[in-house]
């Protein structure tokens, strides 16, 4: 496991407003940021697209091994290609959310991934944005975020945000989904979301992201960058 100085993480259910948060940070600390929500909905792209049942079998163990995943920095986004192909929209669509969900509580995929962001953890300096950042993948991170916001709150976010993508959508149907997939990422056995132990616990209900960002770089200054 990587010796973790200079690790903020970010963990907490869909629509915390984890992302745009994370970003900021990372830009303020001079940071990269790590998109590992990006990371799970690419496989469940790719695992959908190779028309492979959302189980563990070998067929999924040869597509991991074959896969050749890649995340970019594009204008302080996360680009994501997937052997070669630009899949960053492609990712983003309510349905790819449930498959990346569904994905996620495999242990071939969490495996899989886990050790491909540890080997990009390793060279320090990053914002990992995520479920299990603080307690599975960088347990030992000096900065540990827990971000929450109420379920109505979360899918007015998300609402807004689809809207603004083009995307047609209804409200009361992104707030079932909401809840379904928090209940799923909290309910499976392995790296389910919950704050780590020292996480601290930042409720954004009722806290605009420019609040939040501050909260957290003044706390990240104040409890110094970690270990050299
Ligand atoms: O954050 P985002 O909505 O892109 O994540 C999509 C899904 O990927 C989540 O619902 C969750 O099931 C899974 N995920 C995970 N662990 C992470 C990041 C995402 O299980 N570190």
């Amino acid at each position: 496991m990587p010796t973790l100085s200079e690790i903020v993480t970010i963990d907490g259910p869909s629509g915390a407003g984890k992302s745009t948060i994370s970003r900021q940070l990372a830009k303020a600390l001079g940071y990269t940021y790590l998109d590992t929500g990006a990371m799970y909905r690419a496989v469940g792209l790719a695992a959908q697209r190779a028309g492979l049942p959302l189980v563990e079998s070998v067929a999924l163990a040869a597509l991991l091994a074959r896969l050749d995943l890649n995340l970019l920095a594009v204008d302080g986004d996360t680009g994501v290609t997937l052997n070669g192909e630009d899949i960053s929209a492609a990712i983003r669509s309510p349905e790819m959310a449930m498959i990346a969900s569904r994905v996620s509580a495999l242990p071939m995929v969490r495996t899989y991934l886990t050790e491909l962001q540890r080997r990009i953890g390793a060279q320090g300096a990053i914002v990992a944005e995520g479920r299990d950042m603080g307690t599975v993948v960088f347990p030992g991170a000096p900065h540990k975020f827990f971000l929450d916001a109420s379920p109505a709150e979360r899918a007015k976010r998300r609402v807004l945000q689809l809207r603004q993508q083009g995307r047609q959508v209804d409200e009361p149907e992104i707030l079932a989904q909401i809840i379904e997939r928090d209940q799923a990422d909290s309910a499976r056995a392995l790296a389910p979301l919950r704050p780590a132990l020292d996480a601290v616990i930042v409720d954004s209900s009722h806290l605009d992201i420019a609040g939040v960002v501050a909260l957290m770089l003044g706390h990240v200054k104040r409890t110094g960058q970690g270990a050299p």
